[in-house]
């Protein structure tokens, strides 16, 4: 029933994590965001904004100044070739950027290939477009797809693939051959790829992102979403970018002018600026992200856990079983939070159905005191998984 798209949910996992954590003062490792304010440079530039202007509404789809400067950015950083007027739309965060993708794109009864486990957003507002997700479930720990497992999922009426590259919460950034395997089977089946590449910045070497819009036969039928927030840790700024060949672009743009119809014009120009003046921003960043993160993993190898490889993305995996805890990651993560005062987010809560239920997600993008504190806890919360 359309109608119970929304009233059956639960609260996110992601809100869930952090209601407890902030009512048990815990620390949080679940929700993805860095506890630091984030890039000085450019808060400065956004309260000057507000300050001296750019607090009207902005053009709908976005300050020119900002889809030039994403325009030059994903020219230098990827290598496209975007033309700022008619093929970037500013948005406020990816999660309006998805949504307005999936309204304007999908008709009822289309179907769409959807990964699981799966961002939260996702499903909802997909069924609520009026489409049919069809899932492939990826499992751990490689969390591959196959073309077999792709092509078991399109039927006659499939015409999305949404996919999530980096991906959250696996840490994986897809090889170039699995990029090229999909973007061959939306050639071959006339499929449009959405694709959410907000961690697109958030990559460690030796890993290297790749935009699916750049392969073969994709430049027409891609839609391309980044996440300002993500790009400079700065997770509640919500600007987003819509990137898309013009026709596609121009159907995008109708739905955002009725979702949100414009993004804090201050936030933008700030979010311009750093793009065309990052410094050493994005070399720096996932420098020391991939430190933390390998500081949490050896922190937790020498407390027992077995930790899954991270490409890129604030998270890190850990698999419970091969750790040697019997529980589900969902009553460990309970566990965690109210009695060792540590937050983290089950991975099962990110599966529509066949949940893995034994990977608890981890966000690294902390202070080192933190990350060792957290780490201690989480040894405390599986002594007392195995005395259960
Ligand atoms: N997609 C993915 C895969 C994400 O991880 C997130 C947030 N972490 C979003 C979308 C939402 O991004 P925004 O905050 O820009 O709406
Ligand atoms: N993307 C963030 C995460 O994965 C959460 C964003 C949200 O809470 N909606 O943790």
């Amino acid at each position: 029933m359309p109608d119970a798209v929304f009233s059956a949910l639960p609260t996110t996992v992601f809100e869930e994590m952090s209601g407890l954590a902030r009512a048990l003062g815990a620390i949080n490792l679940g929700q993805g965001f860095p506890d630091d304010p984030g890039p000085e440079a450019l808060r400065r530039k956004a309260a000057e904004a507000v300050l001296s202007g750019y607090n009207q509404y902005p053009p709908m789809a976005g300050l020119p100044e900002l889809r030039q400067a994403v325009a030059r950015h994903y020219g230098r950083a990827q290598g496209l070739d975007l033309d700022p007027m008619t093929e970037v739309t500013v948005t406020s965060g990816a999660t309006e950027a998805l949504a307005a993708a999936f309204l304007a794109l999908i008709e009822p009864g289309d179907e769409v290939i959807v990964f699981q486990p799966v961002y939260d957003a996702y499903l909802p507002l997909i069924r609520r477009a009026g489409g049919v997700p069809r899932l492939v479930t990826l499992n751990p720990p490689d969390w591959r797809f196959t073309r077999a497992l792709l092509e078991a999922a399109i039927t006659p009426r499939t015409r999305f693939v949404v996919l999530n590259n980096p991906v959250n919460p696996t840490g994986l950034v897809l090889p170039e051959d699995d990029l090229a395997l999909l973007a061959e089977i939306c050639v071959a089946h006339d499929l449009t790829a959405i694709c959410d590449e907000v961690w697109e910045q958030v990559v460690f070497t030796p890993a290297a992102h790749r935009p699916l819009i750049a392969f073969p036969g994709m430049r027409e039928r891609c839609v391309k979403i980044g996440s300002a927030g993500k790009m400079f840790g700065l997770t509640g700024w919500k600007v987003g970018f819509l990137c898309a060949a013009p026709a596609l672009s121009r159907v995008l743009a109708r739905a955002h002018q009725f979702l949100t119809f414009t993004t804090p014009p201050n936030l933008q120009a700030a979010v311009a600026f750093g793009l065309d003046e990052p410094g050493d921003w994005f070399e720096a960043m996932p420098r020391t992200l991939a430190a933390s993160q390998t500081r949490l993993a050896e922190a937790l190898r020498r407390e027992g856990f077995a930790v899954l490889p991270s490409q890129g993305t604030y998270f890190l995996n850990v698999d419970l079983a091969a750790s040697g805890v019997a529980m589900s990651d969902r009553e460990f993560a309970l566990l965690a939070v109210r009695e060792a005062g540590v937050a983290a987010i089950p991975v099962s809560a990110l599966y529509e159905r066949d949940p893995a239920t034994t990977i608890l997600r981890l966000c690294f993008a902390k202070a080192d005191a933190t990350l060792d504190e957290g780490a201690a806890r989480l040894a405390r919360a599986r002594d007392l998984a195995l005395r259960r």
